[in-house]
């Protein structure tokens, strides 16, 4: 088997299927995140619910996550007056979500899936094309630039919302693809720990300053530090280019979020590091050819974050996947099928 792209859809999905006895070969664009210090992808944390441990669960590692996280039973709204009024997320105990590190819970699930023996991962290789007829994959390594060319049976996508495998399938007939961009960006801004470590704010809550048209939340990491999400428009008056200077972004947070401000204490100086982030909806369809290839997670059904489930879904198509090769295994046509007939549906109504 051949998965394009070791993330958080590719890592799961390459365990599951080495727990079925599959030998996997996973590209990956980026260096092993375990041993590079890069930055693990779009957002530094994320929330994990329900449906996203139900498919961890599948695969054993719930107690390994949940030694990860950080559970956040509630939404802290933070008034402009500096108010801070819990709403709680059930009223029923255990019923909450969780903050959890993408580098950490991608290393981890790397880790189960190598420890398997049946997972190879290349990392510096990034597929750049797939023939639906010769199923020929090529495969770039980044250092060298050299591409090879090698014929698979079939190759699973889970290479992102920019997916160069969901391209190949628009040679496929009647496809269809719409992505959809929205004119909101994001930032990623630190709250550190306090002095002497611990949390700044309420840590068991994701916080949120909702302001109409825009918005900052924050959730928690184990070091005692919060990530910080602003989401604002990209254009116009109240925007991302209209935050030019420092000066312009201290005043936007000191009349918006002014109890946020005293925690931050490099925020401007992250402002201008820290790249702002686009967001987008990508909805096409069909998500494979025959049994050739299959795309799943944000390849398939990239969503806005603001749900907080887009990693979410991605690992229930694993398991949903896992569970077709359960019934139909090893006739992928029928599992691919099945599992888009049974996926799409759902993704079509999130997003
Ligand atoms: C700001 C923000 C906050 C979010 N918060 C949440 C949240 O709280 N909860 C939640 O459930 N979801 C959240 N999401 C969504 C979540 O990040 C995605 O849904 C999730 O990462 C999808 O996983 P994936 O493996 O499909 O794609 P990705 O995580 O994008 O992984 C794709 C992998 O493929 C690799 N790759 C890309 N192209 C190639 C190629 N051509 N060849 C080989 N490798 C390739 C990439 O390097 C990457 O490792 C958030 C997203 C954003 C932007």
């Amino acid at each position: 088997m051949v998965i394009a792209g070791a993330g958080l859809a590719g890592s799961l999905l390459s365990l599951f299927l080495a727990r079925r006895g599959y030998d996997v070969v996973v590209y990956e664009g980026r260096p092993d995140l375990r041993t590079t210090p890069i930055d693990a992808g779009r957002s530094i944390n994320l929330a994990l619910s329900a449906r996203g441990l139900h498919a961890l669960d599948q695969v054993g590692l719930t107690d390994e996550i949940l030694r990860l996280v950080i559970p956040m039973r509630g939404r802290m709204i933070h008034d402009l007056d500096g108010t801070q009024t819990l709403q709680p997320y059930s009223h029923r105990p255990g019923e909450h979500i969780n903050a959890i590190s993408r580098a950490d819970l991608n290393k981890k699930l790397l880790d189960a899936a190598e420890a398997t023996g049946r997972v190879t991962v290349h990392f510096n290789h990034r597929c750049t094309a797939f023939d639906l007829d010769t199923r020929r994959l090529h495969v770039q390594d980044t250092r060298t630039g050299v591409t090879t060319a090698t014929t698979v049976p079939r190759v699973i996508g889970c290479d992102g919302a920019g997916s160069a495998i969901r391209q190949a399938l628009t040679a496929s007939p009647g496809f269809s693809f719409t992505p959809e961009m929205l004119d909101y960006g994001y930032k990623e801004l630190t709250i550190p720990p306090g002095e002497g470590g611990g949390w700044r704010l309420e840590k068991h809550a994701l916080h949120i300053w909702p302001r109409h048209r825009f918005m900052l939340i924050a959730l928690p990491n184990l070091d005692g530090s919060f990530t910080c999400t602003l989401f604002l428009r990209l254009e116009g008056p109240e925007s991302f280019a209209g935050l030019a200077a420092p000066a312009d972004v201290r005043a936007f947070f000191e009349r918006h979020f002014p109890d946020a401000v005293p925690l931050m204490p490099d925020l401007t100086g992250e402002f201008f590091e820290n790249p702002t982030g686009t967001l987008g909806t990508v909805r096409c369809r069909p998500w494979h050819h025959e049994d050739a290839v299959l795309i799943l997670g944000d390849a398939a059904h990239a969503i806005v974050p603001f749900f907080g489930q887009g990693m979410n879904c991605a690992f229930e198509d694993c398991a949903t996947l896992d569970g077709c090769l359960e019934r139909f295994g090893p006739d992928w046509r029928r599992v691919f099928e099945t599992f888009y007939r049974l996926r799409k549906p759902n993704a079509d109504a999130i997003a």
